[in-house]
């Protein structure tokens, strides 16, 4: 169901919870001033209680008033990046974010979203805890419509249209002596090294080396449609059925494409990824290969890692 921004407002500021756009994907939103609004939206995507939420704000002095302590570069980082697709790890003052939203750490996750409608919203109620729109391990939602699928007609969703990145945020994590990658998103590492004046490392965790990973989220599976994806350097020559490729690409005969745009448009492939894994669901595919013959760089890494984690078995 549809709702206007006053509407979205109050239910917001009533200790609802609904879905907001932002300009990765659409939000699960709760005010942090309703931990047992914060606990719905575990229960409604059935998501793990260690795997915590980030808290959007309106303005970097709005985020810096539950942060006990700022890293080196914070201001920096801020202001060159905020609004915008970047979520800062920070230690808080821990009466200020409840447990719930944190999952009990001593850090929480910060982040000043750019789409307009999301900044007026963010106005009027204080700082949103949200977590992506979708339930747990499916691919995140980009349109209300995808919010719609995953939580039925009658979830109230404040409409923004389609989310122009389409790629959940890049999160940094300070690391005692550098800030580290531990999530790669919509902004790629290369875009951090003017401001750091060095290139952030990748921290995903997962390579056996760590007990946990820095950002719990990496755990789980994810952004997986039904369909079992075959990721694949090339295509071969005898294969047919579904593709996720390019179009500007020619396939196999009888190979059925999904399209994420041009192979030279990651800009493009980001924005429609999730959008094409739900089609797949819709149109009832159970298997499709996907062309992975892109370059490991930039916005592309995204790509390749919320592939890698959506083929996951
Ligand atoms: P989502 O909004 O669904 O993309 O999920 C938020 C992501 O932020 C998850 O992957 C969390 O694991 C991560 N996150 C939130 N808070 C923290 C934190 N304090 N430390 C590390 N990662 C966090
Ligand atoms: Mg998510």
């Amino acid at each position: 169901m549809r709702v206007t921004l006053e509407q979205a407002c109050d239910l917001l500021k009533s200790g609802l919870v609904i879905a907001v756009p932002t300009e990765t994907v659409y939000g699960l939103a709760a005010s942090i001033d309703f931990p047992n609004a914060i606990q719905d939206i575990f229960r409604l995507k059935g998501r793990p209680a260690d795997n915590p939420l980030i808290v959007h704000a309106a303005s970097v002095e709005e985020v810096a008033e539950y942060v006990r302590e700022k890293p080196p570069h914070f201001e920096k980082l801020a202001s060159s990046f905020w609004p915008g697709p970047m979520t800062l790890i920070l230690p808080v003052i821990e009466e200020e974010v409840p447990a719930v939203a944190r999952a009990g750490l001593p850090t929480a996750a910060f982040r000043v979203p750019v789409h307009p409608l999301t900044l007026q919203l963010l106005q009027e109620t204080g700082p949103l805890v949200m977590p992506s729109a979708n339930l747990s391990g499916k691919p995140s939602a980009t349109s209300a419509q995808h919010v719609e699928e995953d939580f039925g007609s009658g979830f109230s969703v404040l409409d923004g249209g389609s989310c122009q990145k389409g790629m959940e945020s890049t999160i940094l994590c300070w690391k005692g002596s550098e800030w580290v990658i531990i999530r790669l998103g919509a902004l790629p590492p290369e875009a951090f090294f003017p401001v750091l004046g060095y290139l952030p490392q990748v921290n995903l965790g997962g390579n056996g080396q760590q007990e946990r990973p820095l950002c719990p989220g990496q755990l789980y599976r994810h952004y997986a449609p039904n369909a079992k994806l075959t990721l694949l350097e090339s295509i071969p020559q005898e294969r047919q059925g579904v593709v996720i490729g390019f179009s500007d690409r020619t396939y196999p005969k009888g190979c059925r494409l999904y399209p994420l745009g041009s192979s030279k448009d990651p800009e493009a492939a980001a924005h429609q990824l999730y959008a094409v894994l739900r089609q797949l669901d819709a149109d009832g595919i159970q298997e499709a290969m996907v062309d992975m013959n892109f370059p490991a760089q930039g916005l592309w890494l995204t790509l390749r890692e919320r592939l890698q984690k959506a083929a996951r078995v």
